[in-house]
């Protein structure tokens, strides 16, 4: 393993030099890779030698932005997938076979629920959720035929979190495999691998970009379980643009440096909020108020870039002070330099009953903000401005 810190192997990991020594790295837009002779292409082809084929199969600009991740993660092997959804996908049905069952954690991302509910059982793939707060539950819910405990932490757009040591300890034992969506928290705040997840999955299209410009996922982790996804993955396709991995290979150079201070500005903004009259509630893993503080201050290196919270006066309220921003973006995308602000029950989690909303914490009225780079005083002055104004509104 390598001895450099976080933010030199995150910028100084170079592996696809194109041989014009070129100092940044360049994007090797290829379908595919020549053979030297006859023979060459045998041995590529029986796994004798190792090299690039087919970007289907590898591509060296998917490889930097892989090679960079499995350092960050510290994990062994990984792959570059087109989309997070794609690494969920890859990662269950590579690993799964009809009969098999997974235990999730109850809040996990609207469309990861839709695989768990509408696809998976049309291949025979099970699972339940178990409740993230209540430990007791998960052990009890295990299965004979259980072979995969997945979880998000923290939680999207709930943030709940979960203690990785005991699930690491879990999984353990009853020989699971842990897979943990480390999208929210990146693995500059939160390493799953040290406390005992065999794969770490992620939406590259979040804070890896971190600038809202392009899809992307990854799956890292134990090598012999990213030898079975790879070979699901060869064949079913869900390969990444090699212009998408340069992207996402160069954003990692800043991840360190821009998590900070989407962290540091999410403090803030929350401890604002918290003060303010007009909020109902307010929820973020750093402050002393969250139900999970001590195990966020644990597992995580900072409390992230997601705060949410609850417009006092309902739906309706909530709607106008939606309606009363004037410079933070309504959209559903989180993990950008602009700070995005999302009404979770009726766009992302729109798909979920009433009750199922509610089950996983997200209330009518809850306001999801992925705070940006923006100055924090713009940011706060955005949103004290559409608190007084949707106040206005209301009573009229
Ligand atoms: C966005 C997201 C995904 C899906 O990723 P895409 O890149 O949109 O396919 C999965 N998990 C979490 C926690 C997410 O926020």
């Amino acid at each position: 393993m390598n001895q450099e810190h976080f933010e030199t192997q995150a910028i100084r990991t170079q592996t696809s030099n194109g041989g014009h020594r070129e100092h940044s790295t360049p994007i090797h837009m290829t379908s595919s890779f020549t053979f030297e002779t006859a023979e060459h292409a045998r041995a590529l082809f029986n796994d004798e030698i190792q090299g690039n084929i087919y970007t289907r199969f590898s591509n060296p600009t998917n490889n930097e932005f892989i090679e960079k991740l499995c350092l960050l993660e510290e994990a062994e092997d990984g792959i570059a997938t087109a989309s997070g959804m794609s690494a969920m996908f890859s990662s269950m049905a590579g690993l799964l076979k009809s009969g098999d069952h997974i235990l999730a954690s109850r809040s996990v991302f609207g469309s990861t629920h839709q695989l768990f509910t509408q696809v998976f059982p049309k291949w025979g793939i099970t699972h339940t959720y178990a409740d993230i707060d209540n430990q007791d539950e998960w052990e009890l819910k295990i299965q004979e035929n259980t072979k995969m405990i997945f979880a998000e932490t923290p939680s999207n757009p709930a943030l709940d979190l979960i203690d990785l040591e005991w699930l690491g300890q879990l999984a353990k034992k009853h020989d699971l495999i842990l897979n943990i969506d480390n999208c929210f928290a990146t693995p500059y705040l939160q390493q799953p691998i040290k406390w005992g997840a065999d794969i770490v999955t992620h939406s590259a299209t979040k804070y890896i970009d971190g600038q809202g410009r392009t899809i992307g996922g990854a799956i890292v982790g134990r090598k012999d379980l990213i030898k079975e996804i790879r070979f699901f993955a060869r064949h079913s396709g869900p390969a990444l643009s090699p212009f998408n991995g340069w992207v996402l290979s160069k954003s990692l150079e800043t991840l360190a440096i821009r998590m900070e201070r989407h962290c540091e500005n999410a403090l803030t903004l929350a401890t604002f909020l918290q003060n303010h009259e007009e909020i109902e509630s307010v929820k973020y893993p750093f402050l002393h108020s969250h139900k999970n503080y001590k195990l966020a201050k644990k597992q995580m290196k900072l409390g992230g870039g997601i705060v949410t919270f609850e417009v006092k006066g309902g739906l309706e309220r909530g709607k106008n002070f939606l309606n009363s921003l004037k410079m933070l973006s309504l959209t559903a995308n989180l993990g950008d330099t602009r700070t995005t602000v999302t009404h979770s029950a009726s766009t992302t989690h729109a798909k979920l009953s009433e009750e199922e909303r509610l089950e996983v914490g997200i209330l009518p009225g809850l306001v999801r903000v992925s705070v940006g780079l923006e100055n924090i005083n713009d940011i706060i002055g955005d949103i004290e401005f559409a608190l007084n104004k949707s106040k206005e509104l209301t009573l009229a």
